[in-house]
């Protein structure tokens, strides 16, 4: 049915990766908390985020926040010059079309000056990320 494709063998067929999540942005604050239910928390791939690693950052988040919560702290915020930060603003910030989010550049705030070279741009985001964790998470 695809044209050019007609006389294509197929090897071995794909796998279907169904992704089965909430509506973050409209249910769940940055620290994975529900708006709603501030008792709850979720976290891994039902959130939003997408990945092993994304994952285990969103069951962090919520874990260091509901232990504050019970101790009766301040919210811990990742920045968002940090992917764990950027990942956690992304799924609780209100947008059009929610679909998963994997770790990536891209989701981080860009840098003041303009870097053409990709490594050195994603060298720089790196730095200002480990920065911003000293500065304002130890
Ligand atoms: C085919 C495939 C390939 C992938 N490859 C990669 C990859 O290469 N790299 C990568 O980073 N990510 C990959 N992923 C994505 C990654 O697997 C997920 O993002 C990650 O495992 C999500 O972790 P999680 O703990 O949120 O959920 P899960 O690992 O899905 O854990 C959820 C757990 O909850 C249990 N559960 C469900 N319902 C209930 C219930 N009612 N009561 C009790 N327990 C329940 C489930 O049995 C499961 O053990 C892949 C996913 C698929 C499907």
């Amino acid at each position: 049915m695809i044209p050019g494709l007609n006389n294509a063998e197929f090897a071995r067929y794909g796998v279907m990766h169904r992704n089965t999540y909430i509506n973050s942005p409209k249910l769940l604050d940055e620290t994975y908390n529900l708006k709603r239910n501030h008792n709850i928390y979720f976290a891994g791939q039902i959130t939003g985020v997408e990945g092993y690693v994304e994952s285990i950052s969103s069951g962090m988040v919520a874990a260091i926040n509901a232990i504050r919560k019970y101790k009766g702290q301040e919210k811990k915020l990742f920045p968002k010059e940090t992917v764990i930060g950027a990942l956690a603003d992304y799924i609780s910030m209100p947008k059009e079309h929610f679909s998963p989010m994997n770790a990536n550049f891209g989701i981080l705030p860009e840098l003041p000056e303009k870097i053409r070279d990709k490594q050195e741009k994603y060298s720089k985001m790196a730095k200002r990320s480990m920065e911003m964790i000293r500065e304002k998470l130890l």
